[in-house]
């Protein structure tokens, strides 16, 4: 390979990655397609991911530039729910069936240059969550698939060779807080027009995503359905069986703290929303709480009151 052609192909990587970063605020923001059109490289519109396919291989490069994954509101089509491998790392699919299809070429040669990806995580319709840098570890074809690594595994793991049980958690729980988390938090602060369900409160900065039930352990990524947005304050006292919801969307306070009396946090915050609906809710039905997991939630906070 010239030199030259290298260069562009780091130069890019580098410049977009960077553009990205501005662009999020460090990953705080989602970006839409329509935003993605804006990078340039060199004065020249430069598209990052493709509008057709999952994966974009530009004509100016050899390999892959990035991976998408299309948002579905239950989370369950997403290919990173279900394919955790044993190891504990996320993968990608071929293209297709057949391993000799340009994009699974494109894949094969970005992860032979060892080269960051950036993976675009759908968040909703058209909004994407970028994960990056992203590498591709190795390939296993009978399963047609590629182990993707966000920077977490890297020289740790090789392939066909067992994990140890610590490496394993070690490699779950950092997928956990470089994936998961801010791709579940970014898609319920979404599909909630960051509010608060309880108090409606619109500081992203002070808004969780929380889980109705506990996630799962391996590491799948919770559907929004099984989201809530809430500040601080309601998420703690969700967490803490200290504020319910029905599975009809009302708010309950616990027993014992309705007869206390005490400041504004307590009157307003707390007793103040009892018997009261949720004030936030995803336009989208497909979106909204689970009823089955706010069944399961409430007879917890039921049984703890
Ligand atoms: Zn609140």
């Amino acid at each position: 390979m010239p030199a030259g052609e290298d260069d562009f192909d780091s130069r890019l990587r580098r410049e977009a990655i960077r553009w990205l970063t501005v662009r999020t605020h460090d990953g705080e923001t989602p970006i839409s397609w329509q935003e993605l059109q804006d990078f340039e490289l060199d004065g020249k519109p430069f598209r990052l991911m493709d509008a057709q396919r999952g994966i974009r291989k530009p004509k100016e490069l050899t390999s892959a530039l990035s991976i998408r994954t299309v948002y579905s509101a239950d989370g369950a089509a997403r290919p990173y729910d279900d394919e955790v491998g044993p190891d504990g790392l996320l993968r990608y699919k071929w293209r297709g069936d057949d391993p000799n299809h340009a994009e699974n070429r494109a894949l094969r040669e970005v992860m032979r240059q060892g080269a960051p990806l950036i993976w675009f995580v759908g968040i909703a319709q058209g909004v994407y969550k970028p994960i990056y840098p992203v590498y591709l570890l190795w390939e296993e074809p009978e399963q047609q698939q590629f182990v993707i690594d966000p920077e977490v595994a890297r020289g740790l793991v090789s392939p066909g060779r067992p994990v140890e049980e610590q490496l394993r958690r070690y490699i779950i729980s950092e997928t956990k807080r470089r994936l998961h988390q801010p791709v579940f938090r970014a898609t319920v602060l979404r599909a909630y027009e960051t509010r608060c369900a309880v108090c409606a409160l619109r500081h992203a900065q002070l808004l969780d995503a929380a889980h109705i039930v506990a996630d799962r352990e391996e590491g799948g990524i919770a559907a929004v359905r099984n989201g809530l947005a809430l500040c601080k304050i309601h998420h703690a006292a969700y967490d803490s069986s200290v504020l319910g919801i029905r599975p009809d969307l009302v708010v309950e306070i616990r027993a014992d703290l309705l007869e206390e009396i005490d400041g504004p946090m307590l009157e307003h915050g707390l007793k103040g929303r009892h018997g009261q609906s949720l004030m936030a809710l995803p336009r989208a039905r497909a979106e909204q709480p689970d009823r089955e997991l706010l069944e399961q939630r409430y007879a917890a906070f039921r049984a703890a009151g």
